[in-house]
């Protein structure tokens, strides 16, 4: 009788959590308002926004026991969340790699999570999970894999490049006794989270041989091949090649054919970070660029990069699929009833277990859009960024990088007088604090330069000329000042 009174209680609290179908339309009408709203002011937004005031913001965030209104969260969300920071979803973001934020796939991830699959066991979720393989089997083709091949949707690129080098040294069996000669073949050029993915997964100790790079920052092949004999001579264990399709500095393309020819006849573990550059490969002329990819024993790629979805998608493959299977299959006694399941599960080919249904993201975008938008925006960033290289060399004073391989395009101004890399701090700072496009800069070579990294599907030719036409005019004031 005590329970009874008791749960009643607490059903009755416990029941607003359950909407009702007019709250729930309500809510949509909101949120859709909300979003409307956005996406109509995006277009006259600084492209970056100073972050405002960070106890304001934390205090702004702060729950309490009572409910709230909907109108109310909308409020925080535009001024402590919407109204600060990088704008990634403007055309005129040129800075670090932009990402897209395509509605559909807002709209996916609003119906991924009210129907909740559990996309992490195909016996749980078998839409979602073949939804997925179909996905991943669509992607093996544009890279030119084989239907051996597997992979995972993963949360980024990160995570993809993690679960590529656990792959490979399961393969290998490099074992803790093992690292100290295992080498490890990368660039100056290769991104961060490659070292940083070594180091999580206990094989921060490898040898790290940091090859030599041309004068486009691609790696050597021969400088490569160089090394491993040297290693080979010293008793070491080479095992692992990271080459990058598409640095991120530079938009780099290393040799991947010279490449793979050195990987196969020293017997290494090819892998390929196309985080930035792999979705390219959905159009001719970025395939081209990118050949050799498809001879890689792994690749990661970050469609939430140049698939244009939102934060949040990244892609591993690997040639040998079993090699992904091996190295995560695992069962806990709480799963014995999929003991027959025959469905392919992510989690086996993942570290995850319980995961966001990230398929219906990627697949909605594709579906209701079809892929011939995708591959015309793809030839278009190409072309945009070989449009601006030959631009912004006719300012004088104006020296840049290499051509692009792909979409990122450096350069600097050198002044006829005073210290060039603080002229080029100015001038970054500048442009980002106008808010009308919004750049960054890295350091090649020991110079300071400034990036132009064009892949955001609403950036066009205006976008490009309107950065041309602000980089001249901070210039033009830096010079007067
Ligand atoms: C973005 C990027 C990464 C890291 O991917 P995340 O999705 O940010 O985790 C790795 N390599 C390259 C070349 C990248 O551009």
């Amino acid at each position: 009788m005590e329970h009874q009174t008791k749960l009643n209680e607490l059903q009755r609290i416990a029941s607003a959590l359950e909407s009702d179908a007019e709250s729930r339309a309500a809510g949509l009408q909101t949120a859709a308002v909300h979003a409307e709203n956005f996406l109509k002011a995006l277009p006259d937004r600084p492209v970056y926004v100073a972050p405002g005031d960070r106890n304001e913001a934390l205090n702004a965030f702060a729950l309490s026991e009572e409910p709230g209104e909907l109108d109310d969260a909308m409020e925080i969300l535009d001024k402590y969340v919407e109204g600060v920071g990088h704008n990634l979803g403007s055309g005129r973001f040129f800075a670090y790699i932009p990402s897209g934020g395509l509605y559909e796939a807002a709209l996916a991830d609003y119906l991924a999570a009210v129907s909740n699959r559990y996309a992490g066991v195909g016996y749980a979720a078998p839409g979602a999970t073949r939804m997925e393989e179909s996905l991943l089997r669509w992607l093996s083709d544009v890279v030119g894999y084989p239907k051996t091949s597997e992979g995972d949707l993963t949360s980024g690129g990160s995570m993809a490049a993690l679960s590529a080098i656990v792959a490979a040294r399961e393969a290998f069996q490099i074992r803790s006794r093992d690292v100290e000669k295992a080498v490890v073949y990368l660039t100056s050029q290769t991104h961060h989270t490659f070292s940083k993915a070594l180091h999580i997964t206990g094989l921060g100790e490898c040898v790290m041989r940091y090859v030599s790079v041309d004068d486009g920052h691609r790696m050597r092949a021969d400088a490569l091949s160089e090394q491993i004999e040297s290693d080979l001579q010293d008793g070491l264990k080479p095992w692992f090649v990271a080459a990058s399709a598409g640095t991120t500095d530079l938009g780099a393309v290393d040799p991947l054919n010279d490449i793979a020819d050195v990987a196969e006849s020293f017997k290494l573990w090819f892998h390929v970070d196309a985080a930035y550059g792999g979705a390219f490969a959905l159009c001719d002329e970025g395939k081209k660029r990118l050949s050799g990819l498809e001879r890689s024993d792994s690749l990661i790629l970050d469609p939430h990069k140049g698939f244009f979805l939102p934060c949040g998608t990244g892609v591993v493959l690997v040639r040998d699929g079993k090699k992904l299977f091996d190295a995560y299959h695992a069962r806990g006694s709480y799963m014995q009833d999929m003991a027959h399941d025959t469905e392919r599960s992510p989690c086996d080919l993942s570290p995850e277990l319980t995961r966001p249904f990230r398929a219906l993201r990627f697949w909605l975008p594709f579906k209701k859009l079809g892929t011939r938008p995708f591959v015309a925006a793809l030839e278009e960033k190409l072309l945009l960024a070989d449009y601006f290289y030959q631009q912004i060399v006719r300012i004088p004073g104006v020296e840049v990088g290499p051509p692009p391989d792909l979409s990122i395009v450096t350069f600097r101004y050198v002044p006829q007088n005073g210290a060039v890399d603080e002229f080029n701090r100015r001038l970054v700072d500048a442009i980002r604090d106008d808010g009308r496009v919004f750049l960054t800069s890295t350091t090649m070579s020991g110079k300071f330069v400034i990036r132009m990294a064009v892949l955001n599907y609403r950036s066009h030719l205006a976008d490009i000329d309107m950065a041309l036409q602000v980089i001249n005019e901070k210039i033009s004031e830096i010079n007067g000042s």
